[in-house]
């Protein structure tokens, strides 16, 4: 009944999927018997009459299941970027198979007194760093989900996260609903004043397709945000984000603050359980950051330097706006808007005086000479391996002696059935096994501008950002060189991830990078510096603000996770205290943050929103590292390679980094790129 086709090694060049051949209806029985065949892999682990040993339990563990991660991959990986309602279909008959896998391995008792009689004497094993990490990982991903806890509080446990599941649903089912719910329909042609052309249509095929006449904006981000920033009318501003900063917060069946105090309760009952002080204590422990006071420590230095310049930028743009238009009280309608109008004064930047520069063919020739010159990786267009649209390019890498490193897809355009985006994936891990090293295949996919008859894809500057971000992940995943695959190329610390990616943004705006790439398609002129420098400028354009507004986001997620909630009672009151020293405008009565803040109540982000500065902070170290001596200096491209790309998740990101640049990362070289210190 299982078709040949999806069974591993596929008999193909490279050991590459064969897209071609395989049939949407072979993925459930191919599924249903891949995760038979790792079941039985993992019975062989729990029944073997052996004593548990690193090399088979741990080491075991990690190679089971290979079927099912590359079908797996395949499939979940096409359902993103070439999906259809078939496979849709099929991806909801998946998941539940896939969730009761693997609740099984987490609750799987016999597996785990293995795991623990090895951790419970790991001292004594002589393992090395990487399998220290295997094995601290392992038993991790069963005690954290409590398994030590007795019976009673193992089905406590159970209770919190069922409730904690729906609680989150329920959550994200009511911002979206007020999302929805909330319509301005326009129907004076003067209240459009000042909206792009783009906004302006947009709206009106909203309201006609809701057969309405007029104008509809609604609080979807594409609808939303263009008017905020550029409708003159300050009174329909005012209601707009009004209305978006009171989502869930009406005392109506759509509040979410009710919900908030339980999701947080039930965390730290939760970590509690399984021995910690705070959900953040828990969230922390697998992260760079390690404690909850070292993330307080980071965004309490991070507002001690970012907050004269976000005063200085609000004071500038208060003037500006009661220059313009004589107003007397900035408030939080008004700021995107005029921050708008100073920034088109300032810079008067266009997308279309830069496109001619970037000629997709040009910018991916660029991001391979770039890394040839760092890394001496070559890439090497190749029409032999199968792909899954005609879109797809496909290359082998290899290093300077000619090995094979790494298989590469990259799928440039949007099309229907791929979702909005950018990202990089991988169909199959780097791994050591029988001393052979098994290389990565390695893909991004993006959603560039397409090419017309009349000319070729010409990237936005955002797109040419886009594009070395993802590959600076793809790279993580291609220079991979690690025994196990669960600790191989991306598997790395949540905090720890984006520093490649984001890292390698930073060549963009550097004249010797640019030179390599950024030539006029039709002149050959390589793009005048004083274009980059306004770039640049205006990249860092109200820093200050920003950097204040991450930060008192990542204030209050810390607020509701790293102390006991119990003491709250006022969502709103407790809003206000966690902002007190971070808010420029003033407050506003009938907003709450916290009721739609959906990064840290729905989704995976709490105790984490943090992050997003420190891999900024991260990445600006790591490359002033690089500009010291040169952003081609081949002696710092290998330590980095030799410290961080290669090594994935084998050891604490922090020991990485510092055996990477000598020492802990510090935030002076992201204030400074921002333009928030002088030196
Ligand atoms: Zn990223």
């Amino acid at each position: 009944m299982i078709k040949k086709t999806l069974i591993t090694p596929f008999n193909t060049k490279y050991n590459t999927p064969p897209f071609s051949n395989i049939e949407n209806e072979d993925y459930l029985p191919t599924f249903k018997e891949a995760i038979a065949l790792a079941r039985k892999e993992i019975d062989l682990i729990t029944t073997n009459e052996a004593a548990a040993t690193f090399e088979n339990t741990i080491v075991a563990l990690d190679f089971s299941g290979e079927q099912l991660d590359r079908i797996s991959s395949i499939f979940f990986n096409l359902n993103s970027a070439e999906t259809n309602e078939e496979i849709q279909k099929i991806a909801q008959e998946i998941s539940p198979l896939l969730s009761e896998f693997s609740n099984d391995i987490t609750l799987n008792e016999d597996l785990f007194k293995r795991v623990k009689a090895i951790y419970d004497i790991k001292e004594s094993l002589d393992l090395t760093a990487e399998q220290k990490t295997l094995l601290d990982k392992r038993y991790k991903s069963f005690s954290r989900n409590g398994a030590n806890l007795s019976e009673d509080k193992k089905n406590q446990l159970r209770e919190i996260d069922k409730k904690l599941s729906q609680l989150k649903l329920k959550f994200g089912e009511n911002v979206l609903a007020e999302t929805n719910k909330f319509e301005m329909l326009i129907t004076d042609e003067n209240d459009l004043s000042g909206l792009p052309e783009g906004t302006k249509e947009a709206a009106k095929q909203m309201a006609e397709s809701k057969e309405k006449e007029g104008w509809l904006f609604t609080l979807d981000y594409p609808s939303y945000i263009p008017f905020v920033t550029y409708s003159n009318n300050r009174e329909l501003r005012k209601k707009i984000t009004l209305a978006a900063g009171s989502k869930s917060f009406k005392g109506d069946a759509l509040d979410n603050q009710e919900n908030v105090l339980e999701i947080t309760n039930l965390r730290h009952k939760r970590a509690n359980l399984l021995g910690y002080t705070t959900h953040a204590e828990f969230v922390l422990e697998e992260r760079m950051a390690e404690t909850p006071e070292k993330v307080q420590a980071f965004l309490n230095e991070l507002l001690l330097k970012a907050k004269p310049a976000a005063e200085k930028e609000f004071k500038n743009l208060e003037s500006f706006a009661k220059d313009l238009d004589n107003i007397d009280e900035l408030e939080k309608w008004d700021g995107s808007y005029y921050a708008e109008k100073l920034k088109q004064k300032l810079f008067s930047l266009d997308d279309e005086l830069l496109k001619p520069y970037f000629k997709l063919e040009n910018v991916i020739d660029g991001a391979f000479k770039i890394t040839n010159i760092l890394f001496d990786l070559n890439f090497e267009e190749i029409h032999d391996i199968d792909k899954y649209h005609e879109d797809v390019l496909t290359y082998k890498v290899s290093n300077a002696s000619g090995d094979l490193v790494s298989v590469f897809y990259a799928d440039f355009f949007p099309r229907a059935g791929k979702r909005n985006g950018a990202w990089m994936t991988s169909y199959k891990p780097q791994y050591i096994k029988d001393s052979i090293n098994s290389r990565p295949h390695i893909s991004i996919v993006c959603n560039f501008t397409k090419p017309t008859k009349s000319k070729p894809s010409l990237l936005t500057f955002n797109e040419v950002t886009t594009l070395f971000h993802e590959f600076g992940h793809a790279l993580h995943g291609m220079l991979a060189n690690t025994t196990y695959p669960s600790l191989s190329g991306t598997n790395v610390y949540w905090d720890f991830v984006e520093l490649p990616s984001q890292i390698l943004e930073n060549w963009c705006y550097e004249k010797e990078a640019l030179e390599l790439f950024a030539t006029h398609y039709e002149t050959g002129e390589v793009i005048p510096m004083d274009l980059i420098e306004k770039i640049k400028k205006s990249a860092t354009f109200h820093e200050g603000m920003q950097t204040l507004r991450q930060i008192s986001f990542g204030l209050l997620d810390m607020s509701w996770h790293g102390q006991d909630p119990s003491k709250i009672k006022n969502v709103k009151g407790h809003e206000k205290e966690a902002f007190e020293h971070v808010t420029l405008y003033p407050e506003t009565n009938e907003t709450c943050m916290s009721t739609s803040f959906s990064h840290i109540f729905q989704g995976g982000y709490s105790s984490g929103y943090y992050s997003y500065k420190w891999a900024e902070v991260l990445d600006a170290d790591a490359f002033e590292y690089f500009k010291e001596t040169g952003i081609f200096n081949k002696e710092i491209a290998q330590k980095f390679k030799d410290n961080v790309l290669s090594k994935g998740g084998t050891e604490n990101p922090m020991t990485l980094y510092k055996r990477f640049r000598g020492q802990e990362p510090k935030p002076e070289a992201l204030l400074r790129r921002a333009g928030l210190i002088e030196n």
